[in-house]
């Protein structure tokens, strides 16, 4: 049994829609379906999502809505007028927008969620009407009919855990269940939304919850690539990934997903699929918890740019009892948060977000490691990009740090750092930010070419 979900652009459309339906035509063991809000037709149009958000400002600053309403409502019509669906469902959508300006009340915390949730409610209802018109036996059925309970933080829900077995009483639905993704109910009844982009979570929960085999996560690319098209023409796509692969990954800028998204359907064992809507033949990206060979050692490479380094070295520094600790409190007294912290037997380097530091605060913190530690050597370095290579299967092959550094040299890249997680998931390259891009290509052709 599958969950299938179906993001903004895969639901944009009459035509994408028709996509969709094909789709669920096409594979019976389809039962769950979760969409976003219809999304952009083409690069200058906007989500719906988005006109929502400018729905919701208007009403709140009470000022005229009625075009967006009418642009918003638009959407939907066009989509349903195609399939012909039930007349009720458009004039029940129409009369929910304007209910959600009528009877504001802007001053529940949960307002803006409502109307944001709107635009997948809404959906779902239409789109369990497509599939209504096309013959399948398919029904919208709501967040609180599910039971899909959620803490009560506005803007950013949490799943809390009794939703997992009111979800599991849905296991055998007779009809495909069409939910709508982003948002929950809170205990008392308040529509909540996850943060944005939420309803690839809603996917992951309704898999985890009815514990599906697989979770497909439809959208509009062939999966995720080995490495930024931007960077290197025509990267090959990633077959299979891990949940701590794709994590490394996602932390280093590979913007496929939201990092915790898939958290539920990570702790249920649930593999997750990316697949492409426009393209479904394309066997996609698979996300599990174990690899199925060892045969690929390095699964992807990815980098992210903005981070400074303090150096700090000390003769003996191994001998000294607490240094490090001594050191942590200095930034843990800035508020200053560190992502890597690798050492050497009398060195220490501290890498930080820069976007956290500013002139002033920089000075001061240097004085304070110059006061406090007495380092023999102390500096910063600046505009530095984090290059990672990923992939669990290094830990079985030996050589990986030394072809990426061979590499790395022949292209006359000079490494500022090296740290490898001693769970031995990916090697991080601390680079000079100007040779990023050359880095990445470098580093793709070693292991994929
Ligand atoms: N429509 C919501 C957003 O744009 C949620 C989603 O599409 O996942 O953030």
């Amino acid at each position: 049994m599958k969950v299938a979900k179906f993001g903004g652009s895969s639901l944009a459309s009459a035509q994408q829609v028709q996509k969709v339906v094909n789709i669920i035509q096409d594979d019976s063991d389809r039962r769950f379906v979760v969409v976003s809000a219809p999304g952009k037709r083409s690069k200058d149009d906007i989500k719906v999502t988005d006109l929502l958000i400018a729905f919701h400002d208007a009403i709140v600053q009470k000022k005229e809505y009625e075009e967006l309403l009418q642009t918003i409502f638009q959407r939907y019509e066009e989509i349903g007028s195609f399939f012909q669906v039930d007349a009720n469902i458009l004039a029940q959508i129409r009369q929910h927008l304007r209910a959600l300006a009528e009877n504001a009340d802007p001053s529940t915390p949960y307002f803006y969620d409502r109307v944001l949730a709107s635009g997948e409610d809404n959906n779902a209802r239409l789109i369990a009407g497509v599939l209504k018109s096309q013959g399948i036996s398919a029904r919208y059925v709501s967040p609180a009919d599910l039971g899909m309970i959620v803490s009560e933080e506005p803007k950013n829900a949490q799943i809390l855990p009794e939703a997992y077995p009111n979800l599991h009483r849905w296991h055998d639905a007779e009809d495909i269940l069409v939910i709508p993704g982003f948002f929950g109910i809170t205990k008392t009844g308040e529509v909540c939304t996850f943060s944005r982009g939420g309803s690839d979570i809603t996917g992951a929960i309704v898999a985890a919850g009815v514990k599906a085999d697989l979770y497909e996560n439809f959208t509009d690319v062939d999966g995720i690539f080995v490495a930024n098209p931007g960077y290197v023409h025509n990267p090959v796509l990633i077959k299979e990934l891990t949940y701590r692969e794709m994590r490394e990954l996602a932390y280093s800028g590979f913007g496929v997903f939201h990092e915790e998204a898939l958290m539920p359907s990570f702790k249920a064992h649930i593999p997750v699929v990316i697949k492409n809507t426009n393209n479904p033949s394309s066997p996609g990206t698979i996300i599990t918890n174990e690899h199925s060979t060892n045969e690929q050692p390095v699964v992807g490479i990815a980098s992210d740019e903005g981070f400074s380094m303090i150096y700090i070295s000390k003769y003996l520094m191994n001998r000294e009892v607490g240094f490090t600790l001594r050191v942590l409190k200095i930034f843990q007294e800035f508020n200053l948060n560190y992502e890597h912290m690798p050492s050497g037997i009398d060195d220490i380097s501290i890498i930080i977000r820069a976007r956290q530091l500013n002139p002033e605060l920089e000075e001061e913190l240097l004085r304070r490691i110059a006061y406090e530690i007495d380092p023999d050597e102390l500096r910063i370095t600046h505009d530095l990009s984090m290059v990672v290579v990923v992939g669990e299967g290094m830990k079985h092959r030996v050589g990986i740090t030394a072809d990426s550094t061979a590499a790395l040299a022949r292209k006359q890249i000079n490494l500022e750092m090296i740290n490898q997680g001693s769970s031995e998931v990916s090697i991080m390259f601390g680079i000079h930010k100007e040779q990023e891009k050359l880095a990445i290509r470098t580093l793709y052709y070693t292991f994929f070419d």
